[in-house]
């Protein structure tokens, strides 16, 4: 008989277990760098409206650049496909705070999930409103999203990221030297560094993505969140870039699209059939969770999850 969706879960999370602690912490942002790496956590929310959990599935953690999806699916909303003018949709096969690629392309950055386009997204995405506001509507998206109201902002890693932040300085304000940001640099930074601390736990960011899985609907009452074709091209983004210059690899083993944090979290979606949060602070080279991706590939398998179907 097949396993059961928890059993599945489980025997992920025991299969990557023993590569919990392998890689380094992200330690440029020293409020990371307390961080136990000896942790692992893994979600897995259906369309169904059930979240199978194993390990530290309810520990909070900073998600980092996985945020970067949901201030995607926001901004869009708001600007429409105006955002595309001042950001790209192409792999860039840098690292994910890399600025070479940013003179040679005029201060254009390749795409939403690097640094400089996400800089370039929240700044679109604070549009003629304060930065407290788009905050505040991007933790109620996420709330909502996650039936989940005790979702916060980690103030300390917040500024613990704005005072390390010298490189994220430096591509917003190359940035603004190409006039492609709209606000002063330092607004910018200040949302987007707020939205990287955001701290949640598996549990509440598989069901927070799981709207990417359903069509761009609530998967309790159907309401559609964001449209359908927004939906499948945000996933796609995400296959193609969400990982930096290891894209490839976790398509190529994992198989969905994803979004990878240097807090060790990592979302993925498996269209029509659920969300995916996987968490352990060990990185590999391009800031991916080597622990959390080993559990996804795991568990992508064993369950026969994958676009490439
Ligand atoms: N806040 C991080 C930075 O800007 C995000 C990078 C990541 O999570 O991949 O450096």
């Amino acid at each position: 008989m097949a396993d059961t969706m928890s059993e599945m879960v489980d025997a992920a999370l025991a299969a990557a277990k023993p590569r919990c602690g392998e890689g380094t912490v992200a330690d440029y942002i020293p409020a990371l760098a307390k961080v136990d790496p000896n942790q692992i956590g893994l979600a897995v929310a259906t369309t169904d409206g059930v979240c199978h959990t194993a390990g530290d599935a309810d520990t909070p953690f900073s998600i980092q650049s996985v945020s970067k999806v949901f201030t995607l699916a926001l901004a869009l909303e708001r600007t429409s496909d105006a955002l595309w003018s001042c950001v790209g949709r192409e792999p860039s096969g840098t690292a994910f705070n890399s600025i070479v690629q940013l003179e040679s392309e005029n201060g254009r950055p390749r795409n939403p999930l690097i640094n400089a386009g996400a800089i370039a997204v929240t700044d679109r995405l604070i549009g003629d409103r304060s930065t407290e506001e788009t905050i505040a509507e991007l933790v109620g998206f996420l709330r909502e999203r996650a039936v989940d109201d005790t979702i916060e902002i980690d103030e300390e890693v917040a500024q613990s990221e704005a005072k390390a932040g010298a490189r994220n300085r430096s591509l917003a304000h190359f940035m603004a030297a190409f006039d492609n940001l709209t606000q002063p640099v330092e607004t910018a930074l200040g949302a987007y560094f707020r939205q990287c601390a955001l701290s949640l736990s598996c549990r509440q960011l598989a069901q927070a993505g799981l709207f990417l899985a359903c069509n761009g609907r609530d998967p309790k009452t159907g309401a559609q969140i964001i449209s359908e074709e927004r939906c499948r091209r945000i996933n796609a983004v995400m296959m193609t870039c969400g990982h930096y210059d290891n894209s490839g690899e976790f398509a190529f083993r994992v198989g969905l699209p994803g979004k990878s944090g240097v807090g060790g979290g990592i979302l993925a979606i498996a269209p029509g059939r659920g969300a995916i949060a996987a968490w352990s602070p060990g990185l590999n080279k391009a800031g991916t969770s080597l622990a959390g991706s080993a559990a996804l590939e795991h568990f992508a398998k064993a369950a026969g999850w994958s676009v490439f179907d």
